[in-house]
């Protein structure tokens, strides 16, 4: 029998911007007293949340339990950029890297079609549409290295895509900072916390989530006994979906990197505002170095949402002050993009953490027979998560699902130096990167 104590804890600092727009929940009881289940989940992100139902969906007779420390949406799945993004970041030309490209598109799809699928049946309100994305360069360098190389890739997928050139895409965002773009149509957006909220609300009653119930021991043996401060689920089957926080359950040690992400959303623009930014509606920007340069979206209810900061955090965690910096950073960075608009002021910042490995891969598969796992989604977990989740809970119930192999061809996270080697490696690959794509800002 294996005993570990979970030592480190997430913290709810209440500051999701997602989550203070929408209507105040009451969320469901904590863990409490003894109980017994047939399965028992951890972490209601992405991954919980649908590793739970696909269990439940797998065995109408078994019983899950679903255990969050926190509320749900108010995790790293509730405080996203809410992009729900059907193409790899980086292709590739070789044979070899565009079938590894088919295999991600298939997972990715499919994890779009499984949200469109519950959205749909449950009425769930999340803001979801699909305008696409445009992927940005604001600099020659950033066409040139970045752009051009995806618009190939893209070619040689057979994708769809168009080039969006300066003045075009002025017209279309409003803004005039980026040189170009490519659009590609399939990207859905939403409010991430409210698809959250809503996959939550709505899972199979043979699910019994428990949330403000964080995890302290988990004992693993042919039983699995998990503990809170004040109950206890004994199941024979564990499926983890903790993301970053896996290494202090005792799995994937010095294999995560845990990075910290801010993202900001402005006050609703007035009717005024918009007259004078004169954009499209509902658009989303991703850039061409996500360390250097912002992700934005203008969304439906009018706010600006602006994504920047990613940073080594391996404590996850973060001081009030730095978050206000980060919030007079953010509004630099919109009065970059939109000097039209002085007035417009960032209404919420806040702090969430991504979960990344060395090589890319991700944390998904069987830890031990009656142990399966889907972590470290590489910053991508709104596709990536829910695929991970799913077939995490298809592999634990012996289904066949050719998905599966998918997810494990793209490997599992490497091994890391010890730290602090692996603290000054990141920093420093980090300012490597930044340096790099200093005009991308
Ligand atoms: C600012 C920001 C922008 C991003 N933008 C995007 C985007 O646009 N598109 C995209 O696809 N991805 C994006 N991401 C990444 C995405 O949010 C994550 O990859 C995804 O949420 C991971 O889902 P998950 O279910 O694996 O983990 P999480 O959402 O982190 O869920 C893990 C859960 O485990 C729980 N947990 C941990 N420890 C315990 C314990 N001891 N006991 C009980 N429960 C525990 C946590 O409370 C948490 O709820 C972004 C992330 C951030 C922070």
């Amino acid at each position: 029998m294996t005993a570990q104590r979970v030592a480190h804890l997430p913290i709810n600092d209440g500051s999701n911007g997602w989550s203070r727009i929408l209507p105040q929940r009451t969320p469901q009881p904590a863990l409490c007293g003894e109980q017994h289940a047939d399965w028992v989940v951890i972490g209601a992100g992405y991954a919980g949340l649908a590793a739970a139902r696909r269990l439940a969906e797998n065995r109408p007779d078994d019983t899950i339990a679903l255990i969050e420390a926190g509320e749900v949406g108010e995790n790293a799945s509730g405080r996203n950029s809410g992009f729900a993004i059907d193409l790899p970041h980086v292709v590739g030309s070789s044979m070899e890297e565009l079938g590894g490209s088919h295999r991600y598109m298939a997972l990715a799809r499919s994890a779009i079609d499984y949200h469109e699928t519950q959205i749909e049946r449950y009425a769930i309100d999340c803001d979801w549409t699909q305008p696409g994305k445009y992927q940005t360069a604001c600099s020659e360098q950033g066409v040139g290295e970045f752009l051009e190389p995806f618009a190939r890739e893209l070619e040689a997928l057979n994708e769809p895509f168009s080039w969006i050139e300066k003045s075009d895409l002025e017209r279309r965002l409003g803004t005039s900072h980026f040189k170009a773009a490519v659009y590609t149509p399939g990207c859905r957006l939403l409010n991430p916390a409210a698809l959250v909220r809503g996959l939550a609300a709505n899972l199979p009653p043979n699910v019994l989530l428990f949330e403000n119930s964080p995890v302290t021991h988990l004992e693993t043996a042919a039983k699995i006994k998990v503990s809170t401060a004040a109950g206890i689920v004994n199941a024979p089957q564990l499926i983890l979906g903790v993301n970053g926080f896996a290494d202090y359950f005792g799995f994937y040690q010095r294999r995560l990197l845990p990075f910290a992400a801010n993202a900001s959303l402005s006050r609703r623009l007035t009717a005024a505002e918009r007259e004078t930014l004169a954009c499209e509606d509902n658009w989303g920007v991703t850039p061409a170095n996500a360390f250097a340069s912002i992700t934005m979206r203008f969304t439906n209810d009018h706010r600006i949402l602006i994504r920047n900061n990613i940073y080594y955090n391996p404590r996850m965690r973060e001081t009030a002050s730095y978050q206000a910096e980060i919030a007079r950073r953010h509004k630099r960075l919109f009065d970059q993009r939109f000097p039209m608009l002085p007035e417009v002021e960032m209404e919420f910042t806040w702090t969430g953490y991504v979960c990344l490995s060395q090589n890319g891969a991700p944390g998904f598969g069987r830890l031990a027979d009656n142990i399966h796992t889907s972590v470290c989604q590489n910053a991508i977990g709104v596709t990536k998560g829910t695929a991970g989740g799913m077939l995490a809970a298809d592999m634990a119930c012996g289904i066949d699902n050719e998905l599966i192999g998918y997810m494990q061809s793209l490997g599992q996270p490497n091994k890391l130096p010890a730290r602090p080697w692996l603290d000054i490696g990141v920093k420093a690959r980090l300012l490597w990167e930044l340096w790099q794509a200093r005009r991308e800002v």
